[in-house]
Formats: C-alpha cells, structure tokens, sequence
C-alpha cells in the first residue's frame, strides 16, 4: 500500500465501501488521509466510575458484566449492560440497538464515552459511544480509537459513518504505518514554523490536545496553498521560456491610439487607462499575453478590448473578440462596428446561425469563430468575455489557429484577491476597480412577502410614468436550466400577464428556447413592444437595455451576493433612475443581514468579499465543474497564509532542483491541473 492506491484495489472493507467513498471524493489512500475531520468530540476525561457524576462528558473503562435486551410496553427494545472497574459498577443503556447483545459480551473489555445521565432513579451511561478494547500500552492503558480521547468527526455520506472512517484512517497511520517523505525544504519549516508531514497527518486526525490540530492546519494548509501556488508559478515560468508570439509595435502606433480614445463621447476611467497601460506592456513582448480584466459590470471592459484589437489592426494582424452566447456576441458587433468601422476596420459577425462573408480584420462572436471553416491570415489577439476559465482544448486551438495570439480574459464576476493569487495564479491580473463618472447607484430593497403586491402597484405605476421597462428574474431551482426552471418561469409569467399586470404587455424568455426566438423576444424589449420581460436566471450577463429601469429578482435568497449583484446590473444602464427589488419569502436573520448588505453596498468587490465571510468559499469558489472541492484543508479567507506561501514559492522556483522530492510533487500537480499548453 503506497499514497496512490487506489482503494477498490484494497479488498476486504473496501470492495464495498469504495463506491460510497467516491461520493466524498476519496479514490486514493491519500484522499482518505486528507479527509480531514470537521470537529473533534473531547473524550478525554478518563474517569474511575465511583467518580462519575451528573452531567458530565465523561470516559470509563472496564469489563462488561452483563447485557440484556429489555422489552418495553410499548415494543421498544433497550439493551441494558452493566459495566465494572475496580471502585464499582455502573448501568449503562441504549435504545434500540438489538444488535449489541451480539457485539458486546459479558466479561469483554469495554471503553464508553458519553454523559452520565438520571435514568431509572440513578445515575447512569445512556447511549454512549463504545468500543471494546483488545490491545494495552506498556502501562496497561486501554488502546482506543473511538472513546477516551479526541475523537475526530468527519462529514459522511449514506453508508459510510465517522466511526467507520476513523477505524481505517487509524489503521493506515498505526498499522501499516503509512508515512512519506518530508517534501517541504528544512529552511522554509523553520521560518514559517511548521511541523512535519506525518506528524500533521497524525495530529489532524487523532490528536492528543486540541491545540495539536491547529499546528497540523497550520502545516497542511500551508502545503495545499504552496504547492498549488508552486505549480502555477512554475507553469507560468514555462510558459515564458517556451512560448514564442509576436510582439505588437506599439510606440510608433501610440498617437493613432490616443486619437482613437479622445475620438469618444467620454474620459476613460483611471482604472481603464492603468489597464490599457498594462495590456501594451504585455502585447509589446513575444510571450503571449494571458491577462485577465476584471471588472464590475459596466466598468466598460468592451472599450479596453477596442482599443487593443485597434492596436491589432495597426499592426496588420487580426483579432477575435468572442462572447458565451449569440445574443451578446451581436451586441458586441454592433459596438465594435460603430466605434471602429469609421476608421476602415472591417468587423464580421460568427455565430451558429451566420458566417462571416468578408475578409475581416475583427471577427466577434460565439465558440463558432473557432469553427474549422474559418481561417485566419494573421491572428495576433483573442479576447475572451465573460468567461471565467477557458478549456484545455479552446486554449490548444487557439494556439494553433495563431501561433500563440495574445488572449484577454474579460470577466465581470468580482474575483477576491484571495482568489486571484491561488486560483488564478498563472495569470496577470487588471481591475477595473473604478466605474465611469456621473453612474447612479441602483436603489435597491428587500421586500418581503407581505408587501409583494404594493410592490407591483408601485412597478406598474413607475414604469408608465416614465415609460420605461422591467425584468422579473424567476426563482433559481437548479444548477443548470432544466424543464423544472423553464415551467416555473411559464407559469409565473401567466399568471402575472393574468392576474397582476393585465394591463402590460409581458415577454418570457428562458434558456430553453432558441437562438432565433431569443433574439425576436429581445428585439421587441428594445423596441419597447414589450414593458416587462420575465426571465429565468440565466438572463443573459451582459445584455445592454438603457430603457430597463427596474429589475425583481425572486426567492433572492437563493442566489449570492455576488449573484444578485450581476444580475441587478441589468438595470441602470441609462439616464433614468434605476431600482432592484429583491423578493424573499424567507426572511431569517441571517438571510435578512445578507440581503440587506444590497441595499447599502453597490460595489461587486465589496459583496464578494462579504459573500466569501457570510457563506464560505465553498458556495462559491469552492467547487469546480466536477463537484470537487478545489481547496481541502485551507480556506480562500486566509490571506496571510496565503501570501506567505507564494512568497516561499516564489523563493524557491529558481532553485527547485536541489530539491527533487518536491520538484516530483509540483510535476506531479502539475500534470493534474489544466495546463497553458
Ligand atoms: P462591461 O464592463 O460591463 O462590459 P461595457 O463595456 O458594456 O461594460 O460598458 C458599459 C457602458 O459604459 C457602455 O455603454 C460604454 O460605452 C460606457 N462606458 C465605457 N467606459 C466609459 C467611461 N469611461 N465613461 C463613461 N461611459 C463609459
Ligand atoms: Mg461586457
């Protein structure tokens, strides 16, 4: 047995249990160990059973000398055991647990951990944790794994309990004596003042004081952190030294640019500037741009991405310019055109429905401008929106379709820094942390069940007094858009065309309908023919509709805050005063103090960062596609420890082959992760 079995291979136990443990994402010995326990019952107290009292937590130990199962009136079945040590004996009781006369024999050997509680007149053990005891230490103490100690509870999955995880995580550790290799350099332990490898392997799971599971944390959170921060410092090092794109000119062109940017109707931001700043230092090396621009919605990232594709035509080399879906890939066509076309730019649009008829310079569109039938000259720069990570493959023929174009990553989903230095540690980062003069906040508030209906007299009432239009996003039901969604938003689009605003003309639009008739609904919302559009949530990110002055979101508890913040920058896109209403039928405290953070904060970083604190990394960068955690041990809201282990990687990159057993761990990752190339 080694850290990679897989344990199906194991047998015994395992044959059965390892499809369960699949469902925890445990395949390996290793993922079993790094199963780590959420809390620990405190069984420590060892007492002698003339000192048992009242109401305490307590562990006795000592031979069983009777057990019984008892017939209740009521068809009940209590086993009843009574148990002695050299100062007395003591009853201890259980319920409905049959099965025990059959595991627990009088004359055993008996560990029991639990409360001593008022039963029958006396004080007795009533449902404790027990385990009978086979093995003694030199001083005759009883050997345990699940009483008379800190005893490690993990999550659990149907089938597999904490008691059944802690039995073989204790075999691993003390029987087969599993240990591994110090991979961390002697140096880097010393100065961050962490313990060894097995002995944190050892203490997390079973230790001997609870301030012995914090240094085991401490150490193995840090490895998590260091080694994913090494392996994409590394991968961006190879990238560097193997890479090889064509460097933009970008001095001689640079008064062509600044004609461009005065040429518009406003000032670009500071923030927009420092970007564009950053992206011409990029483009102006061989080594491929790979730079993300993060930025709130309506922080004008479309314009940063103009201004480089301009520079890509300058520079005789095309750009694509590619969006998640149909809708926004014409939106963003008919910007470029507009904003670029006067200068004999030529703009082509790709989607599933239309192919590109001339030669371009820029070709905006869906994944269809990767399509095999379209070739490039001279492809110099991909810009990427709205898409938070880009695939293997993508990444594979982007590279080829252009012999490594430099690529823009655009996204509006705010990314805390925590985030920013692990997930995406091999990529160069841009905020646009500052939104354009003169944007009014969106007034936003929570409303609860009870003042639904004078909400909708109010919409009503706002919308025909300024003519302006709405969106009703419908409850969030499940992950993807299944027919369960799309039903939802069928009926409560009728029932409000029905029962609420017959007096409005009303649009329903979900995910499941197609392309064309998308396009037809959203075409008449922009020629105002419609006054509210219901919605699913998956109401595409990005669409631009100055004339939409307020948004409702349902069950809004549903969603993040980070969630609802996207989705309410649909609104305020104009001149008009724009309002979110949040709609919520639960309103406990917890939810009401989330929610309310809304109606006060009206920055996507801010309520990220606060999502991150209320709900935990896990609701929202905690999982990737497949359902496994991304981080086991360490947390995205430990920044400290998070920028000492980039900085110890960073330290130790340069020299990494004096250290081969973790050089074979980075590969190792490396080889597991998605790879830039
Ligand atoms: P996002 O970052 O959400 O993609 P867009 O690029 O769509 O935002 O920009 C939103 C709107 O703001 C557009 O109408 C755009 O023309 C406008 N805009 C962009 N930059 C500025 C600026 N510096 N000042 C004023 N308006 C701007
Ligand atoms: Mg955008």
């Amino acid at each position: 047995m080694n850290f990679n079995t897989q344990l199906a291979t194991l047998g015994g136990a395992f044959k059965l249990y390892a499809k369960r443990l699949q469902k925890l994402g445990i395949f390996t010995v290793n993922d079993l160990l790094y199963h780590i326990p959420f809390r620990y019952e405190d069984f420590s107290n060892i007492s002698k059973i003339n000192r048992l009292s009242l109401g305490e937590i307590t562990t006795l130990q000592g031979k069983v000398t009777e057990i019984k199962n008892i017939y209740t009136k009521n068809f009940k079945k209590i086993q009843e055991a009574r148990i002695a040590d050299e100062t007395g004996s003591v009853d201890t009781i259980w319920f409905n647990q049959p099965f025990l006369t059959r595991v627990i024999h009088a004359g055993d050997e008996i560990s029991i951990s639990g409360r001593a509680d008022w039963y029958n007149r006396k004080v007795s053990m009533v449902s404790p944790q027990y385990e009978i005891v086979y093995e003694k230490d030199n001083l005759g103490n009883f050997k345990t794994i699940h009483t008379g100690r800190f005893v490690p509870v993990y999550s659990e999955t149907k089938g597999v309990s904490s008691k059944w995880l802690r039995r073989q995580i204790y075999k691993i550790i003390y029987e087969y004596k599993l240990i591994q290799e110090e991979y961390i350099p002697y140096p880097i332990l010393k100065d961050q003042d962490l313990i060894g490898i097995n002995e944190a392997i050892e203490q997390i799971h079973f230790p001997n004081k609870l301030e012995q599971t914090v240094k085991a944390k401490q150490r193995l959170s840090f490895d998590e952190l260091f080694l994913m921060l090494l392996s994409a410092e590394s991968r961006k090092k190879n990238w560097r030294k193997i890479l090889k794109g064509k460097a933009f000119e970008v001095e001689n062109f640079k008064t062509n640019i600044s004609r461009f940017w005065e040429s518009l109707p406003f000032d670009l931001t500071n923030a927009q500037l420092k970007s564009i700043h950053d992206i011409l230092a990029d483009v102006s090396k061989e080594t491929p741009m790979n730079r993300l621009l993060q930025g709130d919605v309506g922080s004008g990232k479309t314009v940063v991405a103009t201004i480089i594709m301009y520079l890509a035509f300058l520079n005789n080399m095309q750009s694509i310019l590619m969006a998640p879906t149909q809708i926004l890939a014409e939106q963003h066509f008919s910007t470029i055109s507009k904003l670029l076309s006067p200068l004999k730019i030529s703009v082509e649009l790709a989607t599933g429905s239309v192919k590109p008829k001339n030669k371009f310079d820029i070709l905006v569109g869906t994944h269809a401008v990767l399509s095999e039938k379209i070739n490039f000259d001279n492809l110099g720069l991909v810009v990427i929106d709205e898409q938070q990570r880009f695939g293997v493959e993508q990444r594979a023929i982007i590279r080829k379709k252009g012999d490594n174009p430099h690529v823009l990553t655009m996204t509006a989903t705010p990314i805390p820094r925590t985030v920013a230095l692990t997930l995406y540690g091999d990529l160069d980062l841009s905020v646009l942390d500052e939104m354009p003069k003169g944007r009014k906040f969106i007034k936003t508030w929570l409303v609860p069940n009870e003042k639904r209906e004078n909400g909708y007299k109010w919409m009503e009432k706002e919308l025909k007094e300024n003519n302006s239009q709405a969106f009703i996003v419908c409850p969030f039901i499940e992950e993807s858009e299944s027919m369960t969604t799309v039903k939802a938003a069928t009926k409560e689009f009728e029932t409000l065309q029905k029962n609420v605003f017959s007096n409005l003309k009303l649009g329903l639009l979900h995910g499941k309908m197609k392309a064309t008739e998308k396009s037809k609904i959203l075409e008449k919302f922009r020629k105002n023919e419609i006054d509210i559009l219901v919605a699913t949530p998956v109401v595409e990110v990005g669409i631009d509709f100055p004339n939409a002055t307020i948004i409702v979101i349902e069950a809004a508890e549903r969603f993040g805050l980070a969630g609802l913040h996207q989705l309410r920058g649909r609104v305020g896109r104009g001149e008009k005063k724009s309002y979110c209403l949040l709609f919520t039928e639960s309103l406990n405290p917890e939810t009401k103090q989330r929610l309310t953070a809304m109606e006060k904060i009206h920055n996507g970083a801010e309520l990220a960062e606060l999502d991150l604190q209320l709900r935990g990394p896990g609701e929202i960068y905690g999982t990737v596609q497949s359902g496994k955690r991304v981080l086991k041990v360490a947390t995205f809201s430990d920044l400290t420890l998070i920028e000492k282990a980039k900085s110890e990687a960073q330290k130790i990159l340069p020299e990494i082959d004096k250290y081969p057993i973790l050089l074979a761990k980075v590969q190792n990752t490396n080889a597991k992760e998605i790879s830039p190339d």
